[in-house]
């Protein structure tokens, strides 16, 4: 399970114990430990008990580590919530939500695809843009509404 960890309350010239990043971050101590163990994180003094960590190391590590969990959705998938991965959603669920946000440089709709999976049935959704839509009703040629 992997949930949004914010960094950026973490600061780069600050460094912090063990309890501080996991208050900090709203992660359990363990967490932190998890890291150290098995994620490659290194505390600034790997071999002392109370065990210290660089914010900017910190920072980076985090944010190397989200990118890693970023999915790549491929033209015609919505990412699955449950699957946690892209998924074709069925073709008579899709159904096009306009946000009525505006977004990117062409200040264009922002939609947010619902769909059910293919495979296991949950929800899965797709954040998209008006302009990009197209590309991928494309593979969904059965989509009418
Ligand atoms: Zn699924």
């Amino acid at each position: 399970m992997s949930k949004k960890i914010n960094y950026q309350v973490l600061h780069k010239h600050s460094s912090y114990s063990t309890t501080e990043l996991a208050s900090l971050l709203k992660v359990s101590r363990h967490t932190v430990h998890y890291w150290v163990n098995n994620c490659g994180l290194k505390p600034i003094n790997p071999n002392d008990h109370g065990w210290i960590f660089d914010g900017e190391v910190m920072k980076s590590f985090l944010k190397a580590k989200l990118k890693r969990f970023k999915v790549k959705l491929k033209d015609d998938e919505l990412y699955c919530l449950s699957c946690r991965i892209g998924r074709r959603g069925i073709e008579e669920s899709i159904d096009l939500e306009y946000t009525g946000k505006k977004v990117g440089a062409n200040y264009v709709d922002q939609i947010n695809i619902h769909g059910v999976c293919v495979t296991c049935g949950h929800k899965c959704r797709r954040l998209t843009t008006s302009n990009r839509i197209g590309e991928f009703l494309k593979h969904y040629p059965g989509y009418t509404k």
